[in-house]
């Protein structure tokens, strides 16, 4: 299942609860691991804590919740996490592609010519 169209595999009303929580701001913060590990911490009726780890396709590679919830394989704070997860990557990429464009920016005139020459000198290699 694949973080970024999880709620389509997942019981719509888990996933409902999920939004419900993400939007009132139950995911009090999200702290990053090594190895794609997230540990988010969502206040439900009591703090819970749910760790999802994430491959390189941003596939949900394992994740549980210190829950009780017995009724399926996910609950709504994971849901809400995943949520949360997908708006914090969505941030990254934005601010990658910030810092490409300044990157970019701040090059003289004849490195981007050379740029995009050999981008160019790739893409005829590849057709
Ligand atoms: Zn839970």
């Amino acid at each position: 299942m694949n973080l970024w169209n999880f709620s389509g595999h997942i019981n719509e009303a888990v996933v409902k609860r999920g939004i419900d929580y993400y939007e009132s701001g139950a995911v009090l913060w999200i702290k990053e691991k090594p190895a794609l590990t997230f540990q988010g911490f969502v206040q439900g009726t009591k703090k819970y804590t749910v760790l999802v780890m994430l491959d390189q396709e941003d596939r949900i590679a394992f994740s549980s919740c210190t829950c009780p919830y017995n009724k399926g394989p996910y609950c709504k704070h994971e849901a809400a996490v995943y949520l949360a997860l997908q708006h914090r990557l969505r941030e990254k990429q934005i601010q990658k592609l910030e810092s490409l464009e300044q990157l970019l920016a701040d090059q003289p005139k004849e490195t981007l010519i050379k740029i995009l020459t050999d981008i160019i000198a790739e893409c005829e290699e590849l057709s």
